[in-house]
This record gives C-alpha cells, structure tokens and sequence, in this order.
C-alpha cells in the first residue's frame, strides 16, 4: 500500500493503484483544479501516474513550482511540433525539450519554415489548446517503439532508439489526438493548461550536434501558465536587448575581444579597466578593513599540484590542455586519457606506439646524461606497455612515465596556491582565522558555443578568498562574509537578491568529511541566513561533495536573476594537503576551509552591472 508523506509532514495511506490524481482530489478541489504535475520522491510525475507502493515523499504541483512551468513548456514543445505538421506535410521531429526560458523543438521540415508562418503555426496551437485533449502516456517493449517510430515515419526517432535508447526494455510515448511522440514525459494532464505561448524565432540545429549532418530548423518557443507572465517575460528580453552589456561594452569602450588574443578572452579597454579599478579597490579597501591579508600567486602551477588537490584530472574537460617540457608529454596525456575513457582506437594507439618508437630511436644517440636518462625512461614506458597484459597494466605504464615529466596548468582554481602559503609557516591557534584574499585570474576552457561577452569566458578573475579556520569560527567566519556581501550589493544598488543553502542529500556516501561536522556545519549555514532576515532557500542535493555551500542570487531592474558567487566549506582540501594548526592542547588539529568569491568573478559582475544600470554607472 502507498504512504505518502506530504510537504506538510504529514502522512497518508492511499489505496494500491491509487493516481496523484486521486490524491489531489481528495486533498482539495482547489488543489485537484491547479494540479499540474506530481512530484514523488524527488521525480516529477504525471498525474495520472499510480503511486508505487510503500513510503515515498509526495507533492501536488501546482503553477507556483517552477518544476510544473518546465512540464508546461514541453508539453507546449508537443502542441507546436503537433501544429508544425498539420501545416507541413513531411515534417521529420528531432528533439524538443525545456529550456531556462521557453523550449525548442528541432525539425526538419520539407518546406522551410520561415518567421513569416509563426502566425499561422501560433494558431493552430490556439486551436489544440482550446480542445484541451488529454496527453495520454503509454509503454511499448524497445522493439515495438521502434516498429511504432519507423510507422509514423520518424527516422531521427528511430536512430535515436538504435543508438540510445535500446538498452532499456520498453519506452515511453505520448498521445495527444492525432499526435504521437516518443517521449519520456512527464506532460500536464490536457492541452488547456497552457496559458500563453509565442514563438519566438528560428535557429540552425545540428542533429546531436553532429555538424555532418544535415542542417535541422531549431524552432523556439515559450509558454506560461498565464498572459501576465508572458506579457512581462516579453517585456523583459525588450529591455534586456537595450541593456546588453556585449552591445553597451563596445559602445562604451569598456572592454574588446580580440581573434588575435583568442575567444572568451577580455581585453579590458581604458574606460572599463578604469570601473574595473574602482570596483576593486572597493571591495579590497573592505577585505583589509574586515581583517583579509591580500596575497598574489602567479597563474600557472605544476600539475602535481592539482593532482594533490584533485583538480587534474579529474576536471580535465574544462581545462585548458597541460603544458609539458617534453615533446612527446601531451601525447602521451591524450594518449591516457583515451584509454581511461576506452576511446582508444586500435590505429591510434599503434601511430602512438610507432611515434614513441620513432622518437626513442632519434634520441638513442643523446648527448647529456639528462637526455639520455630521459630516452631511457620513456624507452622503459613503451616496453612496459607493450608486455602489460591487463589494460590497468597499460595504463599503469603511461601513469608512471607522465608522473615523471615535468609540466604546469593554467590554474583553474587559486585554491592550492594559497595553501601552500599557509603551509609556508607553522601555524597555531592563536594566527587562526588564517584570511587569505586576492584577485586571482583562472582560466576554464569553456566550449566556444558557450563563450558569451563577460559572462561565459575562457580567463576569468575571481574576488577570491581562502580562510582556514577552527569549526569552532565557522559561525562567526560565515556571517561576517554575508555582511561584507550584503554590504557591497547594497552600496552598489543592488537590493533584490536571494541566497541557496546547498546541503546535503540524504542516505549519500559521497560526502567527505564527518556526519557530526557536516550536521553542525549545515545548521550554521541556515542559521546565519536566517537571523539576517535573509530571503533563502535550502536546497537538499546541492552540497559540493567538499562541504555545504551558500549561493548568491540578485535580480536585476528589470526582473532577471543572476547567480553570483559563493561561500563554501570544505573538509577535503585541508585533509588532501594534511593542513594543520597546532591546538590549545599543543597538539595538531586539522583547519576547515572557506572559499569564498561572493561575487564570482570581475569580469560576470562587471557585465551583470553594465546591464544594471544600462551602462549609465552612478558616482561610486
Ligand atoms: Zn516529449
Ligand atoms: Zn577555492
């Protein structure tokens, strides 16, 4: 028998076979009326979807959760897909899911679709919505669907089945009328809950992004559960476009990017360098007032450095590529990770054996001793590979010569640098808090997709700060970061901001760091934001797995939200780095981390002002 415990903290026996639906009801009729969705233990449901049997959290979604706008939205990518091909005959459907703002649906249509049929498309959809059909949801075994795919002559479904989707037994579909879509779900129980909708404009897709392919039409779209909303959502992209701080940024002259220097990298220009400067100064003039000790690192470490911290490799993706003094290192890096990632093909992994054996053999006749030990050890790599009967063995060989080479990283964090300067002296109690502060630049290769103006970058720099402190300082260490945020948001005219408090997830070993640490460590997080009146949200799941974790978020003038920085514990770092303080008790004691760069970086904050105050600074 299901038992539900609700929101409330309440609990309840529902009958076996029993819908949200049906729990809804015999809630309320008001809540039965605005249900949209339901949410049990933590994944979003259909309504009409029974209830699994035994204890599960349960809740109603309403059009309040933000969860049931992001079903509304791909329930509206159902009706405009099913609106596209009443008009055009032939359509091919890709993929159409939610986005942070609306939705989108890739298409391949055999008339191209133009801006000037958004009319026409808008309304059928209007004709859809008022027949209000339900979304009906039913199973088929792999091999069905996609008998039921290749039917309805979908042949992007179908490729996605075969290369996919067949290691599951059955999928899911979604009727809607004539209607048909492969589909996980989950969808709002009848077309009629869509409030409003527009399209908004075309784009060129690739199918998964496979730029081999055929050129798809990226169709988007948005949807809200009333007009009023979308009326304001309109209103507010019109007055974003005004305030793009790309577009502001160069008539201002505040800042370039240069093909020259490479993408996603600022050049700040006189008059930016110059806003830059005094938003610094403030906020440094600050730290040091709030007993910060301001330091400088250089941008580039040694990769044993990261690999103590953890950052290398495992964060590989987002960084740019190590630099190593041997000629042979970073093929020998792609070679490895190839391998861990079993992309290793078979004629790759011979060029690389032939272009070692090849090397190998130039520099057998080497002159210094240091050559010659270096020919050595890379001869002795490739034999190792080569009798290595296991691919750990494998492995093993190539780990072991690159743990030898010498090579560096762009820092992708100033995290252990400004540890190896607390460990640069013996500390005691007494020096703790230990604050150490600086402006330091990171570097993160983002995708070039990604890359946007200030916001998405390749270098960035962080108003970064690193404190080492007592648990016992945690508290006091926390609230005075609030207050400093709190005090420089409002200094610079932004009042409207909210914090997450990301806490663990319940019944997860991955957590480092004691129960009892983290129990305490949570409830002073919450506790701080709370006795500040704060407006927050404590959300379960969102720890690092590191330490629990506060977010800031300020809305801007005109109704958007940007996340800023964060404060963050952590109980991993000083363990990887055995830091330590010595006690009152004259014995050493493991410090507990802060980072903390409540403003992100310079350059994000920066463009999140620009766009403020619409490039018109006020005299600071
Ligand atoms: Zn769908
Ligand atoms: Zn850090």
């Amino acid at each position: 028998m299901p038992v539900l415990k609700l929101p409330d903290g309440s609990r309840r026996e529902v009958a076996v076979g029993a819908r949200s639906r049906d729990v809804a009801e015999s809630i309320g009729k008001r809540l039965a009326k605005d249900a949209v969705a339901a949410k049990v233990d933590g994944a979003v449901v259909d309504l009409d979807r029974e209830l699994p049997d035994g204890e599960v959290s349960f809740a109603v979604l309403t059009p309040k959760d933000p969860e049931a706008l992001e079903v509304l939205r791909h329930s509206c990518a159902h009706i405009m897909a099913r609106a596209v091909m009443r008009l055009f005959p032939g359509v091919q459907l890709a993929f159409g899911p939610p986005t942070e703002n609306g939705f989108y649906y890739d298409i391949e249509s055999p008339t191209p679709i133009t801006e000037a049929d958004f009319p026409r498309i808008e309304e059928e959809m209007r004709k859809i919505i008022a027949d209000a059909e339900p979304f009906e949801r039913f199973e088929r075994t792999t091999a069905e669907a996609r008998g039921l795919v290749a039917d309805l002559k979908q042949h992007y479904k179908v490729e996605h089945i075969d290369d996919d989707l067949k290691r599951y037994p059955s999928l899911s579909f979604y009727r809607q009328g004539e209607f048909i879509d492969l589909c996980r779900g989950p969808h709002i129980p009848h077309a009629g809950k869509v409030g409003a909708y527009k399209l908004l404009s075309i784009a060129g897709a690739y199918w998964k992004n496979d730029v081999t392919r055929k050129q798809l039409q990226r169709l988007y779209a948005t949807a809200f559960f009333s007009q009023k909303e979308l009326d304001a959502y309109l209103r507010q992209i019109e007055e974003a476009k005004k305030r793009d701080h790309r577009v502001l940024g160069k008539q201002l002259k505040l800042f370039t990017i240069s093909q020259a220097v490479g993408s996603g990298l600022i050049l700040w220009m006189p008059r930016g360098a110059t806003v830059r400067g005094l938003l610094e100064t403030f906020i440094k003039d600050e730290l040091i007032k709030r007993g910060y000790q301001p330091v400088y690192t250089p941008h580039i470490g040694r990769l044993e450095l990261y690999r103590t911290s953890g950052h290398f490799p495992y964060y590989r993706d987002a960084q740019f590529p190590p630099m190593f003094f041997h000629p042979l290192g970073q093929a020998v890096d792609t070679w490895l990770n190839l391998f861990d990632a079993k992309q290793l093909t078979e004629p790759a992994e011979k060029a690389l054996l032939a272009l070692v054996d090849e090397y190998v053999k130039a520099t057998a006749v080497a002159e210094s001793n240091d050559q010659k030990h270096q020919a050595l050890a890379l001869r002795a790599m490739w034999v190792n590979y080569q009798n290595a009967e296991t691919p750990e063995g494998k492995a093993k060989a190539l780990r072991e010569w690159l743990d030898g080479q010498e090579a560096y990283l762009l820092k992708p964090m100033n995290c252990p640098h400004h540890i190896q300067i607390y460990k640069a002296e013996p500390r005691s109690y007494r020096d703790l808090p230990v604050r150490l502060a600086e402006f330091g630049t990171v570097y993160r290769f983002e995708q070039t997709g990604e890359l946007s103006g200030l916001t998405r970058v390749r270098g960035f720099t962080q108003d970064d700060a690193h404190l080492f402190v007592t648990a016992e300082q945690i508290e006091e260490e926390v609230g005075a970061n609030i207050d400093l945020v709190l005090f420089v948001l409002s200094s610079l005219g932004l009042s409207d901001y909210r914090v997450r408090v990301g806490l663990r997830a319940p019944d997860s070993s991955k957590y480092v760091g004691a129960a009892e640490d983290w129990d305490k460590a949570e409830r002073t997080l919450v506790e701080v934001v709370k006795s500040r009146g704060m407006n927050y949200t404590a959300e379960q799941g969102e720890a690092a797995f590191y330490g629990p974790k506060i977010d800031f978020v300020v809305r801007d003038c005109i109704g958007r939200e940007w996340q800023l920085g964060t404060v963050q514990l952590d109980y991993n770092l000083p363990k990887r780095f055995e830091l330590e303080y010595i006690g009152k008790d004259n014995t050493p004691h493991r410090p507990v981390m802060i980072h903390r760069a409540p403003f992100g970086s310079v350059e994000r904050f920066m463009g999140i002002l620009i766009e403020h105050f619409a490039g018109a600074f006020p005299l600071w």
